[in-house]
């Protein structure tokens, strides 16, 4: 039972899988965020009283770390490929970039002088598992799951098993829609050359009511970068698409120089536009006789719902809660038209993942910065 030094973490019912929701993909982000820690994860019924709640699911997490470097280390140790690269070290001082960090693990260095950590076999489907299945991958494909997991890993014929673990995965065979749907074709924009330049604006609904009362979509996309924003919207009245662009979007991000939005009547409403005068923005309207103009916008939807229709409950009521972890794997998988994932564009940087904090070489490196100039 709860005692006074416990610490509580409310997470909303809806995804604590009493919704249907599927509790092992919630247990292991769970378990992804807070590995390393002693935390326990009690779920209780609404309309009970804190603190004394009856405890009617208690899933103790196993204090195990799911990723801890000894682990690793003693399955390296008794992996018959890493048992002969490190026979090889102990006779030759580089073989191929090989090296063994202060903690007794061996890594790769490729050729942007990234460690990758050599993988045992015994924790290869993990890897496969956290990169393409958890919501941070967001279920991509063959080619962006590769991308992503050749950024921090290394195993012999990795590629093989992506392409194989990837084709079986059983969610993205009965969820993906067909790659080839029509596209939207494209307007032709002179060509820009700095982040936020360019931007679209569109309201996609209604959807099915989610439990926090959400109907609707307002995407904000940068065109240079691919960036996007994603937030869920109770209406689409003027008013509060103006007041979410000014306080979501236009104060995270700054004002941009040209906005593309469709012919929706909060759109061509007054308030947007002097909203947007105001704030010196160029807003373009898409024509009534090419109304997919703003088709880059539109295409991204596909992409929302593939990833969606891995996570979402059967009742479809939660879709509002993953939204921000739609748009970290939007922003933080390389996009295919510009080759960088779009965090790295706007921040220049990469962002730090939780695993990238636990398994990260204790060599010492000699960071060259890069300065991108636009
Ligand atoms: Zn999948």
């Amino acid at each position: 039972m709860l005692r006074n030094n416990d610490i509580y973490l409310a997470i909303p019912r809806i995804a604590c899988g009493l919704d249907k929701l599927n509790w092992e993909i919630v247990t292991e982000m769970i378990r992804f965020i807070f590995v390393d820690t002693k935390i326990k994860i009690f779920i209780y019924t609404l309309n009970q009283n804190y603190p004394s709640a009856n405890i009617i699911n208690a899933p103790d997490l196993p204090f195990t770390p799911i990723w801890d470097k000894d682990v690793i280390k003693s399955e390296q140790e008794k992996d018959p490929f890493c048992i002969s690269i490190r026979e090889q070290l102990q006779t030759e001082t580089d073989p191929f970039g090989y090296f063994i960090d202060n903690d007794g693990l061996l890594y790769k260095i490729d050729n942007s002088e990234n460690d990758l950590l050599v993988v045992p076999k015994t924790f290869i489907r993990k890897v496969l598992h956290d990169f393409h299945n958890l919501p941070l991958a967001g279920h991509q494909g063959q080619a962006k799951t590769l991308l992503f997991v050749k950024s921090r890993f290394y195993w012999p014929n990795m590629k093989n098993d992506i392409i194989k673990y990837v084709s079986e995965c059983q969610s993205c065979s009965q969820r993906k829609t067909s790659p080839h749907l029509k596209q939207a074709p494209i307007q032709t924009f002179p060509e820009i050359f700095y982040p936020f330049e360019r931007t679209s604006m569109d309201i996609t609904g209604p959807f099915v009511t989610s439990n926090n009362g959400n109907k609707y979509l307002l995407t904000f996309q940068d065109h240079f970068s691919k960036y996007v924003e994603i937030i869920p919207l109770s209406d689409q009245k003027a008013e509060t698409v103006a007041k979410e662009f000014v306080t979501k979007i236009v104060a995270r991000h700054g004002a941009s120089k040209q906005l593309i939005t469709d012919q929706g009547t909060n759109f061509v409403s007054k308030l947007f536009k002097h909203v947007c005068s105001f704030l010196g923005i160029d807003k373009i309207q898409t024509t009534p006789y090419y109304p997919t103009s703003n088709g880059m916008i539109e295409r991204s939807y596909k992409v929302f719902k593939d990833f969606l229709s891995h996570y979402v409950a059967d009742n479809q009521r939660d879709w509002d809660e993953w939204i921000p972890y739609l748009q970290m794997a939007c922003c933080m998988n390389i996009h295919s038209s510009t080759g960088y994932r779009p965090y790295f564009l706007i921040h220049g940087r990469d962002p730090v993942l939780p695993i990238d904090n636990i398994l990260q070489s204790t060599r010492v490196k000699t960071y060259i910065i890069y300065f991108i100039i636009y």
